[in-house]
């Protein structure tokens, strides 16, 4: 019996593991689920799958939590805070690392920091610790399992011995599929007036928030490059961007004799979740079989950097490499955030990313200090260009 910690069990991916979960009463126990803010959210999970504990983001949500959950006399020990969140994920033999943001660094370190098994969703969190992530990982014996789709599909293509080699594995390329969004063919001018509700609405992926917004200004890609350079060990030349905008073929693994193997599927990430669940065993996960010959055609096209230009953004801050991708990551989140609130237009976004990199030095990543200092400098730093444009 695997006992599984989901972190961000409320948001998309929470859900989509517990779905997975439940169809696999036999393998999987949970030790702890937890939430920010969405208290009865967490309850009715705590109620219906009974993990030994319960996490939640303040005393108030906790109170609350406590007073539902015992109505419904569900045991179950509740606390709050970002050390309950280091203590559920150090515990469990199972972390899904599915918190958005940097918010999601510290529980999914100490996961690493206690050996357990990593399923990474929170591609923030190595984005911004990159080496020291690694490290981690590797010094406590840790398994890192991408959940991201296209990197499960990288790991898929992979040789199972891959040890962060390109070279030593004959690989030339990973190359990234992106569905390009739901701007991928709106006129570019117009993108300054589209609304957070137009940028939420993915064509094929049902995501939170913040992540849609990314995927619709594709930074979502550009921290997929960066996440793919520190999970697989590749260069920013080996790894390319190509617009799928199917999303049937999730990425794809290029070698040098001229193989690509690639990965395929309906687009529903409970198939990464229960292969990095299951892994190196498969499970069923509720996902229906892909019938390709309902497809009319499966595209692909070059990125347009006029149109995407956090795409480019991400590429120059993993080129800059040290603290230059937690200055991006930062800026992004607090961008997007203000976009979502309605206080900045869209193209606003890649806006004031650009100006937090072009302000602000960058150093050596050369400890976590050293990055959450970085980290903090961004978001002062947008915040005071976004109180500028709204003034
Ligand atoms: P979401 O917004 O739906 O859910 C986020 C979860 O994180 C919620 O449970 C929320 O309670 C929790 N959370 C938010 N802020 C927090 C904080 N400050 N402290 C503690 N917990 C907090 O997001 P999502 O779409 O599920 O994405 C989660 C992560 O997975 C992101 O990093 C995203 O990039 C990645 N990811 C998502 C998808 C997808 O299909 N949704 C695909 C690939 C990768
Ligand atoms: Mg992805």
């Amino acid at each position: 019996m695997q006992h599984i910690t989901i972190l961000g069990a409320t948001g998309s991916i929470g859900v989509s593991t517990l779905d997975v979960l439940a169809r696999h009463p036999d393998k999987y126990a949970l030790h702890a689920l937890t939430a920010h803010s969405k208290v009865d959210a967490l309850a009715a999970q705590c109620v219906q799958f009974r993990p030994r504990r319960a996490v939640v983001g303040s005393a108030a949500a906790a109170a609350r939590l406590e007073e539902i959950l015992r109505a419904h006399q569900v045991p179950c020990a509740i606390s709050y805070g970002e050390a309950a969140l280091c203590e559920v994920a150090a515990e469990a033999d199972t972390v899904m690392a599915a918190i958005v943001g940097a918010a999601g660094l510290a529980p999914t370190l100490a996961a690493a920091r206690a050996g357990r098994k990593i399923l990474l969703a929170n591609k923030e969190a190595l984005v911004l610790s990159g080496q020291l992530f690694i490290d981690l990982v590797e010094r406590h014996g840790a398994t890192l399992l991408p959940i991201d789709s296209e990197h499960n599909a990288i790991f898929q293509s992979l040789p199972l011995s891959y040890g962060r080699s390109p070279a030593r594995a004959g690989v030339a390329k990973i190359v990234l599929t992106a569905s390009g969004g739901p701007f991928l063919k709106r006129a570019v001018d117009t993108l300054e007036q589209v609304t957070p509700d137009e940028a939420c609405k993915h064509p094929n992926w049902a995501m939170g928030r913040k992540i849609s917004v990314d995927s619709a200004t594709m930074m979502n890609k550009g921290l997929e490059v960066i996440e793919a350079h520190w999970l697989f060990g590749a260069a920013a030349e080996q790894i390319e961007v190509v617009i799928h905008p199917q999303s049937v073929i999730h990425s794809m693994v290029s070698y040098v004799d001229g193989s690509v193997l690639a990965q395929l599927g309906n687009p529903d990430m409970r198939t990464p979740i229960a292969h990095a669940l299951a892994f190196p065993e498969r499970i069923e996960s509720g996902v229906a079989q892909l019938d390709l010959t309902t497809m009319a055609a499966l595209q692909f096209d070059k990125p347009d950097v006029k149109r995407f230009p956090c795409l480019a953004l991400a590429f120059a801050a993993l080129r800059a490499g040290g603290t230059a991708p937690a200055l991006l990551n930062a800026a992004n989140e607090v961008a997007v955030d203000a976009f979502l609130q309605q206080r900045i237009g869209f193209r606003d976004i890649d806006r004031v990313i650009a100006r937090v990199m072009d302000d602000n030095g960058h150093g050596p990543a050369s400890s976590l200090d050293a990055v959450l200092t970085q980290d903090a400098v961004a978001r002062r730093a947008a915040h005071t260009i976004i109180d500028g444009i709204c003034r």
